[in-house]
């Protein structure tokens, strides 16, 4: 396969690019002939997620005071980016760490950060965040999971579902309410390590995306833990978990990119040389209206992202957050469609394991859904225009 990896519309410094070159070789080495295994066998790929390591791709997200890279928030989501366009289990294993790091890299003591930070820099250990709730995942504010104090540590009991990597995470970002009267000003932040005594995982779950990178259900049963081990104060939970939310919606937005980039390409590669009624079916205005319709939304979807990651790494507004949620959706929407649509030009073919595109239309769907559901940030959108109007000038 001969696809251009690399093929980018905007400027990076040399030191990004050469990130960004390293990333392609291992790609193209390494994840790509594995990622139809890594989806079929559905096993975490601990040998692949050692090389990663070796090269540096858990310390993009750590700051270098504990033994990360330092790289701008551009370029660690174009190293996501590029690995969703052959794996989206593997972009996920990546960026995972972001996603689980933020309440600790944010809000931890210094003695946390020294003690963990360094670790999942290294890849020896994993983070996982654990929000949603068999209740529900949306509405934050309702969860069940309390943490009573009692003396110098808290008792939290309740269930967590879909926690990425939950059943083997080194420590789990945990969010339990601290006050069950203060709806979502109640809900506390806490690093648990996963030997704690009433921590358990019940089961993995068996989606149908994203395969290898295990989404867990856990159970806390009178699981105590020190007051050391609270992210910053009580009732600063939601806050926390929103800010992360900001930047883990231009990380799936990334994950989406991925795969409509790829899905386009591979389409338009096959609709050259396949022939139908005497011509390559590029020909048919059916086909190529469509193939010019996933690039032109493809193309403005990664605009928006990009306008996005500006506006964040300017410093979190509103504003910066209703234009990551409309990248959230935009990137989103062309994420499954493309697939969809690619494995349509393909015809019976595209259906085939041995191509990434059904594995890539399953992938997409997930990120629809997490992070934020796609209604939920139509809701963050519409209330900014209900309250602030226009979020562009
Ligand atoms: C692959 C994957 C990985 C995940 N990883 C994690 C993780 O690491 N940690 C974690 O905590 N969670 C994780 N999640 C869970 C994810 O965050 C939730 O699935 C998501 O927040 C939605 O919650 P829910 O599935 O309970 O759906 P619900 O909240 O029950 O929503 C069901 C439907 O109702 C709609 N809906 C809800 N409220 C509104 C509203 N106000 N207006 C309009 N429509 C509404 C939703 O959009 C959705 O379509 C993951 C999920 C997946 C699929």
């Amino acid at each position: 396969m001969n696809m251009n990896f690399t093929a980018d519309t905007d400027t990076t410094s040399s030191a990004d690019a050469q990130i960004l070159d390293t990333v392609d070789r291992f790609i193209r080495e390494r994840v790509e002939p594995r990622a139809q295994a890594i989806d079929a066998d559905n096993v975490y790929p601990q040998d692949l997620h050692d090389e990663a390591a070796a090269l540096g791709l858990f310390a993009l997200a750590v700051p270098e005071a504990y033994g990360g890279l330092g790289v701008g928030l551009r370029t660690r989501l174009k190293v996501i980016e590029r690995l969703a366009r052959s794996s989206g289990t593997f972009a996920v294993i990546v960026c995972t760490v972001p996603d689980g790091l933020d309440p600790l890299r944010a809000h931890g003591s210094e003695e946390l950060k020294q003690k963990y930070l360094p670790g999942v820099a290294s890849g020896e250990l994993m983070p996982a965040i654990a929000l949603s709730e068999p209740s529900g995942g949306s509405d934050v504010a309702a969860m069940k999971t309390t943490a009573r104090r009692d003396g110098q540590s808290y008792v939290i009991n309740g269930d967590k579902t879909w926690c990425t990597h939950g059943s083997f995470a080194d420590f789990i970002t945990v969010f339990a309410k601290t006050d069950e009267s203060a709806g979502h000003r109640g809900i506390t932040a806490f690093l648990v390590p996963k030997d704690t005594p009433g921590f358990e995982v019940v089961r993995d779950e068996d989606l149908a995306c994203l395969r290898g990178s295990p989404q867990s259900t856990l159970r806390f049963t009178d699981m105590r833990i020190d007051q050391s081990l609270r992210l910053g104060d009580e009732g600063e939970g939601f806050r926390m978990a929103m800010l992360a939310m900001d930047d883990a919606r231009l990380n799936c937005s990334a994950q989406a990119l991925g795969i409509a980039y790829r899905c386009i390409y591979e389409a338009t590669e096959y609709a050259k040389q396949r022939v139908a009624f005497d011509r390559p079916i590029i020909e048919f205005q059916g086909v190529h209206f469509l193939l010019a319709e996933l690039c032109t939304e493809y193309s403005a979807a990664r605009a928006l992202w990009l306008q996005a990651i500006d506006d964040f790494e300017a410093g979190p507004t509103r504003q910066s957050g209703v234009i990551g949620s409309m990248a959230k959706n935009a990137c989103t929407a062309i994420g499954m469609k493309a697939p969809v649509e690619a494995i349509q030009i393909l015809g019976a073919a595209g259906l085939s394991t041995d191509l990434p595109l059904e594995r890539m239309m399953r992938d997409s769907k997930a990120y629809q859904i997490f992070d934020g559901t796609t209604q939920i940030h139509n809701w963050i959108i519409g209330r900014h225009l209900q309250r602030e109007g226009l979020p562009f000038d």
